[in-house]
């Protein structure tokens, strides 16, 4: 037990990763390729056949897949480098209707390169909108980020953002609406997958929307500075099929 211990605090100080549990990185020894291997809690990293991200090469438009009902309000910002990612934490920012399900915005975060890749390309970044119903249930939206002219919206977060790990700090008088993040259009790619962190627990649905949003090269670079790369590599389909409503 102490000796657990012990390795755990080694590990956690050594790296500042602001998260319990076996230390994980994006290469090297604790790369995405050991994941699995660190600990029974993140076995399914290696024996899942419905992990994220993926890449999509293939997706079957279909017409009757249900509209993205996005329903956020005003957050105060609260900001936490993880170690691994920048994370907004939302308290009540609303959340997203789709079909008869009702999800409740938990947090955004954001990785670089995008983890998704839409025939082979990842974008520059991606926003993971992270959701929850009732029932625990997930539903991550992923708004793919390319270089272009400034995000006003993330400006909030992207001046906020804490340089080292840390835990969540809340920013005077600034508040975040999610809504100001997503595209014009809500068109979207659907698949069942996982979280693209240990311990990439599966049941997760994702929607990745098509159309991308802008962020300038500073932006971009700002977040790069904190987090050269956190992005998992794409993982096999498998028996999986990707679903695409128009938009
Ligand atoms: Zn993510």
């Amino acid at each position: 037990m102490k000796l657990s211990k012990l390795a755990v605090l080694c590990c956690f100080a050594a790296s500042g990763a602001w998260a319990a549990g076996p230390h994980w990185e994006y290469e090297g020894h604790h790369g995405p390729a050991h994941w699995g291997e660190m600990s029974k809690d993140f076995e399914v990293c290696g024996l899942g056949k419905h992990q994220s991200p993926i890449d999509i090469r293939k997706a079957e438009m279909k017409a009757d897949l249900p509209e993205l009902a996005f329903d956020y309000a005003a957050s105060p910002l609260k900001i936490i480098n993880n170690g691994h990612t920048v994370q907004v934490n939302i308290d009540a920012g609303g959340g997203v209707k789709i079909g008869d399900h009702v999800y409740r915005l938990v947090q955004f975060h954001f990785h670089t390169p995008s983890e998704e890749r839409i025939k082979g390309k990842p974008a520059d970044m991606v926003a993971h909108l992270v959701h929850k119903d009732d029932a625990g249930k997930l539903a991550v939206v992923a708004v793919l980020i390319k270089k272009g002219k400034e995000n006003a919206a993330l400006k909030p977060v992207f001046d906020n953002m804490p340089i080292g790990a840390g835990p969540v700090h809340g920013v005077e008088g600034l508040s975040i609406n999610a809504a100001d993040l997503l595209p014009a259009k809500h068109g979207y790619y659907h698949f069942e997958g996982s979280l693209t962190t240990p311990p990439c627990s599966e049941g997760v649905r994702w929607y990745v929307l098509s159309t991308p949003v802008e962020a300038s090269a500073d932006q971009i670079k700002a977040f790069q500075k904190i987090h050269k790369h956190n992005a998992r590599p794409v993982q096999p389909l498998n028996d999986r099929s990707v679903v695409e409503r128009a938009g």
